[in-house]
């Protein structure tokens, strides 16, 4: 936590004297005042060892366990909750400055990822992309992949224009993106790649981005997002 503030401090400072979510005044040239602060939560607790979500309890989430992924194991770098959401809508909506402090703080859980040779990022449509002007997953990407000396590779292409996938539920979610993403062959063959999307909620895109791949020929294929929802057993 104190390295991704300090990372965002020293990113503004000293042109940024106000708190990036609330708009108070800071003094100390941070851009989140201590309140805001509170808010974001690093995922630097217990994780699931697989989904990278983070848990109350120690190994494997009771839905990896149930349904064991298609991708080798995703990381995150923030819960995705409170503070944290707000700084990734405020990215979204076109604070693209945002994006050196999330790629270090994505960056140091990549580092985890030893044996990836090369980075990737979930695509938009086309349209999609002139809608908003800049993929954010890209750009991420991007920045990742400087400073992991790796190279980037375009692999996915999104050929279906997939709903809006926030109220519906897992089983939901696959059905609306089966087909969504299509890579070529000779672009996968072997390779082992980190896959960079934003959020990553119940991982059904991570899925099918893994299980088309897989089915290309990927070696082995990992995803980080800049945040992940915390798992909790549905009791
Ligand atoms: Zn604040
Ligand atoms: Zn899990």
């Amino acid at each position: 936590m104190k390295g991704f503030l300090k990372e965002l401090s020293e990113a503004f400072f000293p042109q940024n004297y106000t708190c990036d979510l609330c708009g108070r005044e800071t003094f100390d040239g941070r851009n989140l005042c201590p309140e805001c602060a509170e808010t974001v939560t690093m995922n630097d607790g217990l994780t699931c060892p697989v989904c990278g979500r983070r848990t109350a309890l120690e190994g494997l989430c009771f839905e990896c366990k149930a349904d064991i992924p298609a991708y080798d194991r995703a990381v995150s770098a923030m819960v995705y909750s409170d503070g944290g959401v707000k700084l990734i809508t405020k990215f979204k909506r076109g604070g693209a400055y945002l994006k050196a402090a999330f790629a270090d703080a994505m960056t140091d859980k990549c580092r985890e990822l030893k044996d990836a040779d090369c980075i990737s990022y979930i695509p938009m449509t086309e349209k999609a992309e002139r809608k908003r002007g800049y993929n954010q997953s890209r750009l991420l990407a991007e920045e990742i992949a400087e400073r992991l000396n790796l190279p980037i590779v375009k692999v996915l292409e999104k050929v279906k224009e997939t709903k809006e996938q926030k109220s519906l539920t897992k089983k939901e979610r696959e059905s609306n993106l089966k087909g969504c993403f299509a890579a070529r062959k000779a672009d996968c063959e072997g390779r082992t790649f980190i896959i960079v999307d934003d959020v990553m909620t119940t991982g059904a895109t991570a899925g099918e981005a893994a299980r088309i791949l897989k089915r290309k020929g990927a070696k082995k294929v990992y995803i980080a997002t800049m945040a992940s929802v915390e798992y909790k057993r549905e009791v």
